[in-house]
């Protein structure tokens, strides 16, 4: 749980690098994704270091809610009708950065199952 010292998202978390944050709490960050795959592409991430999402779930629940309430703030400053939220899981499901971000998208049209 300690920060990485080498997890871009702690620095980013920690302001020790740039991160084009668009919101905070005590307990979390959300910041621009570099890459984004929509108008809105939002990372909300726990200021503490989870390598996964349910790994804040076992460790700091109150830090996974408030990420999701983050999330929900972002979505109303950006004015989405809605939003998907997604965190993924393991490297199979495309997981790349090992600190747990809440991917927050929105602002086009979306098709299921995701694409
Ligand atoms: P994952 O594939 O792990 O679910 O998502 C990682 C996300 O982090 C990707 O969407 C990628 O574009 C984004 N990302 C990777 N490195 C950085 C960075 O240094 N800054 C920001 N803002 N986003 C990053
Ligand atoms: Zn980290």
């Amino acid at each position: 749980m300690s920060a990485s010292t080498d997890c871009i998202f702690c620095k980013i978390a920690a302001g020790e690098i740039p991160g084009d944050i668009v919101g905070e709490t005590e307990l979390s960050v959300a910041f621009r994704d570099l890459m984004p795959q929509a108008p809105t592409h939002v990372l909300v991430v726990p200021r503490g270091h989870h390598e996964n999402a349910a790994a804040v779930a076992e460790a700091a629940p109150d830090t996974l809610a408030d990420m999701f309430l983050l999330a929900r703030t972002v979505a109303e400053q950006e004015a989405l009708e809605g939003y998907r939220a997604v965190f993924n899981t393991g490297a199979a499901a495309q997981q790349t950065v090992f600190h747990a971000h809440l991917h927050v998208i929105g602002g086009r049209p979306f098709t299921w199952p995701p694409g």
